[in-house]
């Protein structure tokens, strides 16, 4: 069910985060180890989010197609540089449409945001806490999907000032009420800090010199890899990971 991944460091070329480990997120897309059940390949689209090194709002790039027909994006990738970014493969939950927008990362501002899983008994189950967004909100989700609608949710609060931990943590918490079993692992950044929720799926963390990986797989062997439990709330920056239990409702 999608595979994700953030980064927030020294400056690298896309390219060293999406194609060249030996299990690097574009391998994920059509040999992925850990899905869970949620699909077999992650071949319904695609994306990347990053900061320009000169400061400035993230650039996106996404398709609803598999990233490894993408012939043009390995070359765009070795030529772009950042210290921050957010990157997703798409496996579309049954039922849900194949399109540019229903690929992560969603975005606003300074903010880029992605879901792995999906919300058990969609729509009807989140009906409810969708009523509750501005009616303009629902008019303009990028997509008709589980993962847009989160993404609105979770806008809405940081719209409103709500510190991102908090937003994020709040955020599963309500839709997991309404909407139990659903697999929730969130992935939240403005460049700077990380938020993930591990929730229904793997996340794996590991530093780097100077930075710090999330993932929803370890794309090598590297043993500075972590993987954090279940039920959990990670807030990363570049100085270190810190793990705390995700509330419930
Ligand atoms: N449910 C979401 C979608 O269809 C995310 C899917 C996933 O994690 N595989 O876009």
């Amino acid at each position: 069910m999608c595979r994700h991944l953030a980064y927030v460091g020294p400056p690298v070329s896309l390219r060293t985060l999406l194609y060249d480990p030996p299990h690097s997120l574009a391998r994920q897309s059509w040999a992925p180890r850990d899905m869970r059940g949620g699909g077999t390949i992650n071949a319904d689209g695609f994306g990347i989010g990053w900061y320009p090194p000169d400061g400035g709002e993230p650039v996106r790039y996404r398709r609803g197609t598999p990233i490894w027909s993408d012939v043009t994006l390995p070359a765009l990738a070795a030529a772009t540089t950042s210290g921050a970014v957010l990157a997703a493969v798409r496996s579309a939950t049954v039922g849900m449409p194949v399109l540019d927008t229903a690929a992560a990362p969603f975005g606003e501002g300074p903010w880029l945001f992605s879901h792995n899983g999906a919300v058990r008994g969609w729509p009807d189950a989140v009906a409810g806490l969708a009523g509750r967004l501005p009616v303009r909100d629902l008019l303009t989700l990028d997509a008709p999907t589980d993962s847009a609608l989160l993404w609105a949710l979770l806008r809405h609060r940081l719209r409103a000032g709500e510190d991102p931990a908090g937003a994020v943590a709040e955020t599963v918490a309500e839709v997991a009420a309404v909407a139990p079993a659903s697999r929730l692992n969130l992935l939240l950044t403005d460049g700077r800090t990380v938020v993930a929720s591990v929730a229904g799926h793997a996340l794996s963390v590991r530093q780097v010199p100077g930075g710090v990986l999330l993932a929803s797989e370890p794309h090598d062997d590297d043993p500075g890899w972590r993987a954090v439990p279940e039920g959990r709330l990670v807030v990363a920056t570049a100085a270190g990971a810190r793990i705390t239990a995700l509330p419930r409702r």
